[in-house]
Parts: structure tokens; sequence; C-alpha cells
């Protein structure tokens, strides 16, 4: 079927609107690695999916997935030392006081549990997240999605701040001085939420600010923010859905470069490779005191089947150090793109840890203005030359690197090169 009849059918299945990839999409039929190939056997280098975190089929996540399956799945009111394995394994890559979980199947029910937990044991509703921001499509975790919502939150119990950022600055306060501008402005919402009567629960911010366009942050800013949060008796949830599992390539976790230890961590995406496993973890005593009154049962999550999967995605993570790869070809693509940005003028900024990247188009460095259309023919254009990205961002002009972590130098070099053509041909 060609990509018209595909595209007519989906909307009579699917409905107008079901969102998909670049103005000609592309009809996946295969992957391997970091390869992904269309239904005419056209070959693409994925830089955009951070699901298939190991690469794409990998052979020891398939072969660990179709055993279980063929010897038990079943929820977690039975007894099944699997999952017993898997959180021990999982927790013990986190800080020492994370050492309890639960498992979802996907990043926003991981998200929902987080501020259902935080709003039980504060006994408060009101919610802090940035201004720029995505967590989940549920409903009260939607009242946080300000990227879709105009910036906004969109309910009384939450309330958006600004993320913090050094290349359009809230001020021209610099260094610690920057992060307390934009500390104060978590401040001023926990004082907000009292004024008008909310009980304070806490604060959901992913550590890099993926969503937002992963800015610099300025330094201290974390513990600044989340001494206001702690001091209001607020709690630090993470949202680690994209940050997580080694992405950062310094860490596992995005939370461990920020130094601060949060209350909760979610996690999502990469954690089955693209079977639906998620969760959250957070501390013994918060886990105990939400259990001891709440029931809280996922028929699927847990199940030994997604556990499995996720024992086979931290085994390949480990066998083939993909965290030290990430760091590496992370900084490799970095410095390429640094040396393109000092060729081309379109390129304003490049930020960003391990191998999750972002290069920020612009009109001028003056202005900042973003390169919006530019942005979107670059995006386009790169996958008519194979190679697949993406954009983030407030102006949606920042060109989105976030690869399966075996991406090596020799497809970082195809990146480059092929985007060097492509800004050149602007
Ligand atoms: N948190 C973040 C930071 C995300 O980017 C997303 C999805 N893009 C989610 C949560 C939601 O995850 P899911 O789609 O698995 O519900």
């Amino acid at each position: 079927m060609n990509n018209k009849d595909l595209l007519e059918r989906r909307d009579r299945l699917l409905g107008v609107g079901a969102p998909v990839f670049y103005d000609e999409p592309v009809h996946i039929v295969r992957g391997e690695d970091v390869w992904l190939y269309d239904v005419d056997g056209k070959q693409y280098l994925d830089v955009y999916n951070n699901v298939p975190n190991v690469g794409h089929c990998h052979p020891h996540v398939v072969e660990a997935l179709q055993k279980q399956s063929a010897t038990v799945n079943v929820h977690t009111r039975y007894l099944h030392e699997l999952i017993l394995e898997y959180v021990e394994r999982l927790t013990n890559t986190h800080d020492d006081s994370l050492s309890m979980a639960f498992l979802t199947c996907s990043g926003t029910e991981a998200n929902e549990l987080a501020l259902r937990m935080a709003r039980f044991i504060t006994g408060g509703e009101g919610i802090i997240c940035s201004n720029a921001t995505y967590h989940g499509n549920s409903e009260a975790v939607d009242e946080l999605a300000t990227l879709f919502h105009d910036f906004k939150a969109k309910s009384k119990r939450v309330k958006a701040v600004p993320y913090p950022e050094s290349y359009r600055p809230l001020s021209d306060a610099k260094g610690e001085a920057l992060a307390d501008v934009y500390a104060d402005e978590v401040k001023k919402a926990i004082d907000e939420f009292k004024e008008e009567g909310i009980g304070f629960a806490g604060i959901l911010f992913c550590p890099i600010f993926a969503n937002e366009g992963l800015p610099n942050i300025p330094e201290g800013y974390m513990q600044k923010a989340m001494q206001h949060v702690r001091d209001a008796g607020g709690l630090y949830i993470a949202d680690e859905v994209q940050s997580g599992f080694a992405r950062t390539g310094s860490h596992m976790w995005g939370y461990q470069n920020s130094g601060v230890v949060p209350d909760i961590v979610t996690m999502g995406k990469p954690m089955g490779n693209g079977y639906p496993l998620a969760g959250l973890v957070a501390g013994a005593d918060l886990v105990n005191a939400f259990r001891k009154d709440i029931m809280y049962f996922n028929t699927f999550g847990g199940n030994p089947v997604q556990c499995a999967v996720g024992m086979a995605v931290l085994d390949v993570i480990e066998n083939e150090k993909l965290q030290d790869n990430s760091l590496t070809t992370g900084q490799y693509v970095k410095d390429g793109l640094n040396k393109l940005k000092d060729k081309h003028d379109i390129i304003g900024d490049v930020r960003g840890h391990g191998l999750f990247i972002g290069a920020e188009l612009v009109k001028d460095h003056v202005s900042k203005e973003g390169a919006v259309e530019e942005s979107a023919r670059v995006v386009n254009e790169m996958k008519e030359r194979g190679i697949l990205l993406s954009k983030i961002g407030v102006h949606n002009n920042i060109l989105k690197i976030r690869p399966p972590l075996p991406f090596s130098k020799d497809n970082a070099d195809q990146l480059l090169s092929t985007l060097d053509d492509v800004l050149a041909g602007l």
C-alpha cells in the first residue's frame, strides 16, 4: 500500500490528527541495531529513537522476551522471583535511598502514580512543573503538559515555572545569581499555592529538561530549587523517562549529575527497549506509607515477561558498555556539531548530555530568533538522505539528536557530513 492510501486508512481508523513524522512519512517495516528500513528497502540511520535504547530488535532482548513468554506470563498477585531480581537490580543502579519500586506499562502511568503518591503523602494537591514540558497523556498528568497548552498549566492545582536556561536567560544575571533568579520562581509558585489555600505536594521535573530543549542549567539551580521545595514540605519527583538508562553518558540517571537525590524517580521508554515497561523507584518510608492505605495493582505491571525484558536491557547496557559509548560518542557528536557551528551561522547553540544532544537553529546570533521553517526543512531533507532526526523546544527549532546507544563514531560521521551538506544547501 502506498503512503497516500496508508494515510487515508489511518485517518479513517485512527482519526484525523493522529500525529505522524515528516512531510512525507516513512513506512518502516524492519529495524536492526541503529538502522531502520522502509517498505522499499531504503536504509535509515536512526538518530532519533531512544526507546530501542540498546538497538533495534537486540537479539539478547528478543531472546529473553521469547523465552519468558514461552514459559509463563502472569500478574504479580502470584509469587515470582523475577520481579524481585529485577527490582533489586534496578534499585541498585539508583541512590541507596531509592530502594523500592512499582512497575507499570507507560511513563504516563508512572508519573500518574508518582503524583498520586506525592499528594497522598503530603496531603497537598499543588504540583509545580516547568513551562515547556510533557510528562504523559492521562487526565492528571496532562494538567502538566505545558508544551501543548500555550506554556501554561491547565489546572489550579498545577503551577508552571520558567525552565532554567542560559541561552535565552530570564535575566542578565550570570552563574549562581542566574540560578537564584530561576529558583526564586519556584519559591514564588510555592508562596502562591499558600496564598490560594492549596496545600503543596511537590515538583515534577525532568532533571535535564529534555522536552524543554536540553538547556544549559545555571550551576546550582537544582539544589536551590529543591531546597525551596523541601523547606515547604514538598517532594521532588524526577521524570527520567527520557534521561534515564545511561542516556546522559556520565551517569545511569540524569539526576546523578544534578547534586540532588529525588524522592521519587519515574522511568519508561528505554526501560523495555520497546516492550511496554515503566515504573518508579522511591524510598521505603514513602512506599510503605502509601501501600499501607492504598491498594495499587497494575494488571500488566511487573509481569515476568516485563521483568525478563528489563533484565536483558540492563545486561546489554552493562555488557556492551553503552554508558561509556554514550559519553564518548556523544562528545564526538557535540564536537562535530560545534565545528559545523563555526561554519554555518544558522547553528546558534549546541548542548546536551551524552547521546542526547540539541542543535538550536536561529536566524542570527544576536536576536536568537528561531529558524523554525529552516529547522523543518533540515529535518525533512535529512530524512530524504537517510537520516532520521526530529525537533524540540519552545520554538520548535532545536534539532533533536537521540539515537539508540550503540551509535558509533562512523554513524556520527555520517550524521555530521550529511548535516553539513544539508545546511550548505539551505
Ligand atoms: N515523561 C516524559 C519526559 C516523556 O517525554 C514522555 C513521553 N514522551 C512521557 C513521560 C510519557 O511516556 P509514555 O508515552 O510512555 O506514557
